[in-house]
């Protein structure tokens, strides 16, 4: 099969963010159309956050239909990006964009609470290994899930390709904010795309950005950060996570003692086990599955179980704390000890910390660049007061500690 062969027409996804995804290539069409891909329709791209913003219904399939968008704008937009690109890493990196977060497990990153393999490490072996996906990339090439993988883990040769999909700002995060902002109806996410696609520019094999940019730079930064303090890290949007992990620690709990539940777990059984699962079992699990647990947890003889179901389903939610000293935590804690419930399932104590933005140095492509009219090179929190004087703040440092009240 020919990498480069186009469909005889473009086909189009209407959406509300972009207004349309422009899908070109056979190769994109089909990876969209395996098992592997349609099923992110049944992950939900924001966990919890629709408990507290009701809106946020929307899935991981848009959002990565979405990055990959991002990525051919920047392809067909760019010009220095065209001339540090080859037509082969061009398309590996549009496919990158499209598979970036395959791997995320139900309710996105929630799921990473209960089970300890990351999504990024099954997106790799979603990819590599034998999957639909697998299949459809080395009918086109044999190397091409190396290629594929090598952009989202950062191994690939030309270093451009992984700062688009994977740095501070990249396809990912610039479809993620507006995504979320327009679907949560926040509009801080909000920032101006098509300028930052007009201001970025490749210096030394690094993507810069032309210093009359940095108010659309500040703003984008400005966003993302009032993003996690409204949206992603939203007190009762994580409690609601908490439970679902909770719930899911119960089920497993009760699957260790020979428990014998009332519906069919068998989805779910290679994750009780302490060893990675299998790609194939990893991928029969989602969204509708879990709530299919809930909804049978419902006439469970389990106590906790079926209360935990019922508060999930019903949004009868833990209280949030937050919490300002370590005496705190322990008068909270004491609450629990004193009540009937059992601590390891209804007392929980998370941590969040909000950042503006790393200072990871030039060097190893994790800052943001600002590119002078002289040919200086200036590091973001350098080049910005607002970001500088954000950067450090150890007060967006947030304790909240979850348990039921009554
Ligand atoms: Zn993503």
């Amino acid at each position: 099969m020919n990498l480069f062969q186009k469909l005889e027409e473009t086909k189009v996804f209407r959406d509300p963010v972009h207004t349309y995804i422009n899908i070109e290539y056979q190769i994109i069409w089909e990876l969209i159309n395996t098992f592997e891909f349609q099923r992110l329709r049944r992950v939900s791209h924001l966990g919890g956050t629709k408990m507290v913003f009701a809106s946020s219904e929307h899935s991981r399939f848009m959002h990565c239909l979405g990055t990959y968008e991002i990525t051919r704008k920047i392809i067909n937009h760019v010009e220095d990006v065209r001339k540090n690109t080859s037509e082969e890493d061009r398309l590996v990196l549009m496919i990158a964009g499209l598979l970036h977060d395959i791997g995320h497990g139900p309710f996105s990153h929630c799921f990473e609470s209960f089970y300890q393999y990351s999504h990024e490490w099954y997106t790799e072996r979603i990819i590599l290994e034998d999957s639909d996906i697998h299949n459809v990339l080395v009918k086109y090439q044999e190397n091409l899930p190396s290629l594929v993988a090598g952009v989202i883990n950062g191994t690939h040769k030309n270093p451009l390709l992984k700062q688009l999909i994977s740095s501070q700002i990249d396809a990912d995060r610039m479809d993620y904010l507006l995504r979320d902002a327009h679907f949560s109806g926040t509009p801080y996410g909000y920032f101006d795309a098509d300028r930052l696609l007009r201001v970025m520019r490749v210096r030394e094999n690094k993507i810069v950005y032309k210093s009359t940019g940095i108010n659309c730079i500040e703003n984008y930064a400005l966003g993302r950060f009032h993003m996690y303090g409204q949206v992603y890290y939203h007190p009762v949007s994580l409690g609601y996570e908490v439970m679902i992990t909770m719930f899911l620690q119960r089920m497993k709990d009760l699957y260790e003692q020979n428990y014998k539940f009332n519906f069919v777990v068998e989805e779910i059984e290679p994750f009780f086990l302490d060893k990675p699962c299998l790609v194939e079992e990893y991928v029969k699990l989602d969204d509708s599955i879990v709530f299919y647990y809930l909804m049978r947890s419902l006439k469970e003889k389990d106590s906790i179980l079926k209360d935990l179901a019922k508060r999930i389903l019903n949004r009868n939610l833990f209280k949030e704390h937050i919490i300002n000293n370590e005496e705190e935590i322990e008068i909270h804690r004491n609450k629990i000890i004193n009540s009937n419930y059992d601590m390891k399932y209804y007392f929980y104590i998370d941590e969040t910390i909000r950042k503006i933005y790393k200072k990871y140095g030039y060097i190893n492509h994790g800052s943001i660049n600002i590119l002078y009219p002289n040919g200086e090179i200036k590091e973001l929190s350098e080049a910005s007061i607002i970001v500088n004087s954000l950067q450090n703040d150890e007060s967006f440092k947030t304790t909240v500690v979850y348990y039921p009240e009554g």
